[in-house]
């Protein structure tokens, strides 16, 4: 049997080296961390700036030719400002919505692909994708829920997003005050429009997809006095990832502590 392998985006530090350590324990196959910068990652390691195109690409074709595939997916890379930085709110959601949901779009573009079947794929969300959708506009909240947003439609909304704030009319075009939740809405709908896709167009490969919340943690993107260690914001990504041979669910969910979460 070909050995399998688990991939973890931006796995250098934080939440994702530790799922990188729990994984090394509970898989029995190879991990890979990835990072964008080479000399910030150089275990079992491959280089990932998924705000790359090449880079998506040249990763995706040395899993393809290696593994013939992936078996486990997190895609865990993420960014966000501090509530302290004074950088224009019109950059922020440039910024944050670029790394969040189009560079994290464009590695499920080049990587589910290649997901073998059993696959587990895993969108690393927020609370705040959640608490961030009742804060949207009627019409959004209902896109935000309805079962047939496409991906497009969803990409389009986020980019409408990014040009409002540009222009300071978000709040008028019904949107919340908080790039970063807004990135996290789009990474839990894409999560949720990947599964109802996966069911149609891979419906015996039993491939899994979910975003999470890996709960509030002490890493840089949080405050130090955060409830969880990195240790602990890995166990719902984990569990989500090594999701038993032949489980049918949790798919297309939004889960926190392990618990399918209201969306
Ligand atoms: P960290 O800042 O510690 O880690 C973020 C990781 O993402 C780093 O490895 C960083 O790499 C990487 N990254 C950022 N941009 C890119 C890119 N373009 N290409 C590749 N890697 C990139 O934060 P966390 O560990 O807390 O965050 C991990 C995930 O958890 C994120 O998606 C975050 O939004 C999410 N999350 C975190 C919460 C928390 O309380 N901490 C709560 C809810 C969700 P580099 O070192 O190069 O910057």
């Amino acid at each position: 049997m070909s050995t399998k392998v688990a991939v973890v985006t931006g796995s250098n530090k934080g939440i994702g080296l530790a799922i990188v350590r729990a994984l090394c324990k509970q898989f029995n196959g190879d991990v890979y961390v990835t990072s964008r910068d080479v000399g910030r990652g150089e275990e079992a390691f491959h280089q990932l700036d998924i705000n790359d195109l090449n880079s998506i690409k040249n990763a995706a074709a040395y899993f393809k030719g290696k593994y013939d595939g992936v078996d486990i997916l997190i895609n865990n890379a993420g960014t966000a400002f501090k509530a302290s930085d004074t950088t224009p709110f019109g950059v922020q959601a440039e910024v944050t919505l670029r790394t969040n949901f189009f560079a994290t779009r464009d590695v499920l573009t080049h990587f589910l692909p290649l997901v073998k079947a059993g696959g587990r794929v895993v969108n690393v969300s927020s609370m705040l994708s959640a608490s961030g959708l009742k804060q949207c506009s009627p019409e959004l909240q209902q896109r935000f829920h309805s079962e047939d947003i496409t991906e497009d439609e969803l990409v389009a909304l986020m980019q409408r997003f990014v040009d409002e704030a540009k222009k300071g009319e978000h709040k008028q075009g019904g949107w919340p005050d908080m790039s970063y939740a807004v990135s996290k809405i789009g990474v839990t709908v894409l999560s949720m429009i990947h599964a109802r896709h996966l069911s149609k167009e891979r419906p015996k490969d039993g491939i899994l997809i979910n975003a999470c919340c890996p709960g509030w943690v002490r890493t840089e993107i949080a405050a130090p006095g955060a409830p969880k260690s990195p240790d602990e914001g890995a166990i719902t990504p984990v569990y989500l990832a090594l999701l038993a041979p032949g489980a049918t669910e949790p798919h297309g969910k939004y889960v926190s502590d392990k618990e399918v979460q209201p969306w």
